[in-house]
């Protein structure tokens, strides 16, 4: 596996260097908004700490941003007034991730409502 880019967006949101709408953060973790929504209020769940992706997670890194994934869950269903949230992970290139720091997708789903493509 190649190694950890600092260079990455997703590592740039984090320092700062480029806007994002954060809606929850903690010692860990950051929640914030996905700039190209499959679903209203699609949101994106990291860790503060450099990691690439589920494969190169230490525990500690996937309890907390687990533990984070499952509040903001539970807000956006809420807030969206959702039947239902589905999470999203995606590991490498031939995995379908595209940002290389580790990420879970949060969407609401409602009843009948295909997630944009
Ligand atoms: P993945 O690596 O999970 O396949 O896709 C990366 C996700 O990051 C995509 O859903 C994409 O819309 C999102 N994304 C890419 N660049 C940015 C950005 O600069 N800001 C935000 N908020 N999301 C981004």
């Amino acid at each position: 596996m190649a190694a950890y880019d600092p260079e990455n967006i997703f590592a740039k949101i984090l320092r700062g260097e480029i806007p994002s709408t954060r809606v929850y953060e903690d010692e860990d973790t950051l929640a914030f908004m996905d700039i190209m929504p499959r679903a209203d209020g699609h949101l994106l769940v990291i860790p503060k700490t450099p990691c690439r992706n589920l494969l190169d997670a230490a525990p500690e890194q996937l309890a907390a941003v687990m533990a984070t994934v499952q509040k903001m869950s539970h807000a956006a269903k809420n807030a969206f007034e959702a039947d239902g949230v589905t999470i999203q992970q995606f590991n490498e290139a031939a995995g379908g991730q595209e940002v290389f720091h580790l990420h879970f997708h949060i969407l609401p789903r409602h009843e009948g409502v295909s997630m944009r493509p």
